[in-house]
């Protein structure tokens, strides 16, 4: 079930306190509203009384699909008590399969949600990530250093004359660029992670991110 609590939230532009609505823990196979509101990003914003500014309300809360058997953690700051991760990872353990992931904001859940939905492995996404950056970066040397920075966010798969794309979106310039990357490059991925059980994360809440990657490519 989700569970909801009530916070005092201050507006970014006033300054005056609104009571708002707080997600502990959502399940999205109960409220499949919820997963709409995620998608679309109004579940997050709040709009002030008094100045009707649009606010991003930021907290903790554990998005659950247990038709996918899926948790993930959003931690904005921190990281969450050892004792309390372990707790839940041993519960799931017991359910079957969960992947448990964590993740820092909201951008990185509606992601990792994207990825999830289109039946793709996120360890190889972020494999593909890197593998494509390597790449951009080799072509074009003068430009490394900000491909090298750039965040890669996976968009959704597309299918053009029969041949399949991952959809990556990027910031550059002050623009949204996108990239299509051939899904050859995601099943290549997919066979590394394959031949290398040491990078599979243990049955507790990973980031797997860019820096999950990047710690085993050094
Ligand atoms: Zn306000």
């Amino acid at each position: 079930m989700s569970i909801t609590a009530t916070a005092l939230a201050p507006c970014s532009r006033c300054g005056e306190r609104s009571e708002i609505t707080v997600y502990k823990s959502m399940n999205v196979a109960e409220n499949p509203e919820l997963k709409e509101k995620l998608r679309d990003g109004s579940l997050f914003i709040w709009e002030c009384p008094h100045c009707h500014q649009a606010n991003l309300a930021r907290y903790e809360t554990l998005y659950h699909d247990p038709e996918k058997k899926i948790m993930i953690w959003l931690m904005p700051a921190g990281e969450l008590p050892e004792s309390q991760m372990k707790a839940i990872a041993n519960h799931t353990r017991a359910m079957g399969d969960y992947r448990l992931r964590m993740v820092k904001d909201v951008g990185e859940l509606m992601e990792k949600i994207l990825v999830f939905d289109a039946g793709l492995d996120d360890l190889a996404v972020e494999m593909c990530k890197y593998v494509t950056k390597m790449e951009m970066m080799s072509k074009n040397r003068e430009a490394a250093s900000g491909i090298a920075s750039a965040v890669f966010h996976f968009h959704r798969v597309e299918e053009q004359d029969g041949v399949r794309y991952l959809v990556f979106i990027y910031p550059s310039d002050g623009r949204m660029m996108s990239l299509n990357v051939g899904f050859n490059v995601y099943e290549d991925s997919l066979g590394i992670i394959g031949r290398n059980p040491d990078i599979v994360p243990s049955d507790n809440f990973m980031k797997i991110d860019q820096d999950w990657i990047l710690s085993f490519m050094k």
